[in-house]
């Protein structure tokens, strides 16, 4: 690990390059955003977004929501509001984290702009360039963008099919600190990992809570996949057990609709005042509009009933994806079986580079995210990330046909099968 910061073209002329403020040559896109645009033409079977299916979304429903809020609340709906966010939302937001054992006040809840906002919120007020944030290894590539963006020096903890090893996480504490590093968090994902697809046990849950109050490290315990466990409840929040060390993150993205971007996050009250102004200072107060449309669905509809509508459309999607891929993929390639969640994490023998195949996979009509997209040092080259969401599970039987061809044709071809 360096202190050094890799600086990039960002692609716009020199002259121009030169008035930017020093940050912007952090400000990349992702390796995942050219990808996407051909993995959205119709003929591909694109394994690749995290996009929720909102196919299971009653939009009649949402309609008359929408439609009566501006009707009979137009004034407050349309009108700026709280910069900490809409107070009657943030109770209702302690009642949906109550469902992961978090007994929460309002007060201690900041509504966001989805939970991406608070990533960045949170990077403002910790990160200076070169301090070093924890993550899992692989993980989400949207927070790995931010974290570049603050300068972090991100540094890769092992997971396995438990989540993160606290062993592990141990380790890479005492060479850091052994090296005079500075420490701001662990960010990670403990339920239905992005992009792993694995859950975190609750017994590293404590442990890991341990060792981050002892080293005086925050949590940034990220969460937008818990209510979508397909056969059983996922374990208590982190922030369950730990109401000081904790930052959480929820969002109303994966349960209800990205498109409304409400997200929050519950911090210590220490931390409280700083994330309102960093936040005022970006957005001035979260959408009205869109705060006060999920607080009526929240109150009037079965919203508990919806997620579980969702969790059964994704469960299907999920089996057909793991048969599928006993089916086609070839010896060598092991995934995970994920309990909930959007996502397959699948490994192939070293020799076989992602990356380099995805022109063959996109010939092949299947669309997947390279395994190197989810590393901050280049990691990952052998994997690749499979989300079940979008499709319907023909298409993701199909496209893992496709894919386990093309696998099986890049392995003859370096003699590995
Ligand atoms: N965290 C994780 C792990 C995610 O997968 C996502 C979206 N894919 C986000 C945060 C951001 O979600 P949003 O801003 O829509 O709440």
């Amino acid at each position: 690990m360096s202190n050094e910061i890799t600086r990039f073209h960002t692609g716009a002329p020199e002259e121009l390059e030169k008035r930017f403020a020093q940050r912007a040559a952090m400000m990349q896109p992702s390796e995942i955003r050219a990808l996407f645009a051909v993995a959205s033409r119709p003929e591909i079977v694109s394994l690749a977004g995290g996009m929720p299916n909102l196919s299971a979304l009653p939009m009649e429903m949402f309609a008359q929501v929408v439609e009566k809020l501006v009707k009979e609340n137009g004034q407050e709906a349309l009108q700026y509001g709280s910069g900490q966010g809409h107070p009657k939302l943030r109770e209702q937001i302690c009642d949906v984290m109550a469902l992961e054992g978090i007994r929460a006040h309002p007060d201690d809840v900041i509504v966001t702009t989805g939970s991406q906002q608070a990533l960045d919120l949170i990077s403002r007020i910790f990160i200076d360039p070169g301090d070093v944030v924890l993550v899992e290894a692989p993980s989400y590539v949207g927070a790995l963008g931010t974290f570049h963006q603050y300068e972090a020096n991100v540094c890769h903890v092992e997971i396995d099919q438990d989540g993160l090893i606290p062993a592990r996480l141990r380790e890479a504490i005492a060479s850091l600190r052994a090296e005079n590093r500075k420490i701001k968090f662990l960010y990670l994902i403990p339920n239905y990992q992005n992009p792993a697809g694995v859950t975190l046990t609750a017994d590293r849950r404590t442990e890991i809570l341990d060792i981050c109050r002892d080293e005086k490290i925050f949590v940034v315990e990220d969460n937008p996949y818990g209510l979508l466990g397909f056969e059983k409840p996922s374990p208590n929040a982190m922030r369950a057990e730990d109401s000081e060390n904790v930052i959480y993150l929820g969002s109303f993205s994966k349960t209800i609709a990205p498109g409304f971007r409400v997200g929050w996050t519950l911090v210590p009250q220490a931390l409280k005042e700083k994330l309102v102004i960093a936040a005022e200072s970006s957005i001035l107060c979260p959408s009205n509009f869109a705060q006060l449309a999920i607080s009526s669905y929240l109150a009037d509809q079965p919203w508990r009933d919806q997620i579980a509508s969702f969790c059964n459309l994704y469960r299907e999607r999920r089996d057909a994806m793991l048969e599928a891929l006993e089916l086609y993929f070839p010896k060598g390639a092991t995934w995970t079986k994920p309990d909930g969640g959007f996502y397959i994490w699948v490994t192939l023998p070293p020799e076989i580079d992602t990356k380099a195949m995805v022109p063959d996979a996109i010939a092949a009509k299947v669309a997947y995210v390279p395994g190197t997209a989810f590393y901050a040092d280049g990691l990952g080259s052998w994997s690749m990330r499979l989300s079940y969401c979008y499709p319907t599970p023909e298409r993701i039987r199909e496209g893992i046909k496709a894919l386990g061809g093309v696998i099986t044709r890049e392995m003859a071809r370096r003699e590995l099968n």
